[in-house]
């Protein structure tokens, strides 16, 4: 498969050994681009190398990000709840012996931001200023209030921004209002690598978007160009496989096509579910787990946090729900 070059440096984390084999291999080589990270039962998160200092981790959420600094330590993500967190830091351990310092967060849901509460007080944490106001919101829930002190202690407030930590050049992008209103990217210029957050769910076919945080498709049409405008080789998504630039330009193509579709039918006064019909698509009671698909991104408790709670939240279309959303959007 295309990243097996990248799937022989794979480790578990309760391994200590990269070059470990067979066992992690197949774990690895089973999971296709379109597996994802949901459905299956929990289990040790897989480290992956990608550079001498750059990893990415997989499982108990959103996938995360570890690169090793000159003195420090960068994580991407933190995982699902907090002992998913607590099983990252060891493996960050098992990697450096180097202090985490800091956390860049993608985007403000649950299986992304949970497992902070098990990282250490006081470390420096980024977001996007949206992710942080998203992660206050959710404040009163039991899952916001567990890392209630470890709220972002910097936000990012322009499209771009250039940061050196721990002597690693980080370029942190926003264009829109996208999977969530708060996304951010973790791009890495030397090493050409972009963490792309749930920008990039492989598992789904088109994007998902949290209307509940003022997601749009529009915004993430406008976020996957400005993705791929950058120099950007290697992209990790917020879910799945590594990607590469010819998998990201597929996905934007399909998806715009999808949504010039949609659009179109809906502007012959066509209702969703005519709509659905011209799209040979099932009614979404039909399709499995109408919960955002089987164990899909964000589907922590309460869909993250930042998503409301109860009534208001039923009548929004579910995140997965592409044609409800954009059919929602064009309408208004
Ligand atoms: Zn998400």
């Amino acid at each position: 498969m295309r990243n097996k070059k990248q799937a022989a440096k794979s480790f578990r984390g309760a391994a200590l050994v990269l070059t470990l084999g067979a066992a992690a291999l197949m774990v690895s080589a089973q999971q296709g681009p379109a597996g994802g990270a949901g459905g299956r039962a929990p289990q040790p998160l897989m480290v992956h190398q990608l550079k001498p200092n750059v990893y990415w981790v997989e499982g108990a959420g959103g996938n995360s990000a570890v690169i090793v600094g000159n003195n420090g330590v960068i994580v991407v993500d933190t995982k699902t709840t907090a002992p998913a967190g607590a099983e990252l830091v060891a493996d960050v351990a098992k990697i450096t012996p180097k202090p985490i310092t800091t956390v860049i967060l993608t985007h403000s849901d649950g299986d992304h931001v949970n497992g902070l509460a098990s990282f250490p007080a006081g470390i420096a944490i980024i977001a996007q200023e949206n992710c942080k106001t998203e992660m206050q919101a959710a404040g009163n829930t039991p899952a916001g209030a567990a890392i209630a002190d470890h709220m972002p202690t910097r936000t990012v407030t322009k499209n771009m921004e250039d940061a050196t930590i721990e002597g690693v050049h980080l370029r942190l992008l926003h264009f829109a209002p996208a999977h969530t209103s708060g996304d951010l990217m973790v791009y890495l210029p030397d090493d050409k690598i972009m963490f792309t957050g749930d920008i990039v769910a492989a598992q789904s076919p088109y994007p998902l978007i949290h209307t509940e945080k003022n997601g749009t498709s529009d915004g993430w049409i406008t976020t996957m160009n400005g993705i791929l405008a950058t120099d950007a080789v290697t992209f990790v998504p917020g879910h799945g496989d590594v990607q590469m630039k010819a998998d990201l330009q597929k996905r934007l193509a399909d998806t715009a096509a999808r949504r010039d579709q949609i659009k179109a039918l809906a502007a012959q006064g066509k209702s969703l579910d005519d709509v659905r019909q011209g799209l040979n698509e099932p009614p979404p009671a039909a399709r499995p787990g109408g919960g955002g698909g089987p164990g899909g991104p964000g589907a922590g408790p309460g869909g993250g946090p930042g998503a409301p709670a109860g009534a208001a939240g039923a009548a929004r279309p579910n995140m997965a729900d592409f044609t409800a959303i954009v059919y929602g959007e064009v309408k208004k």
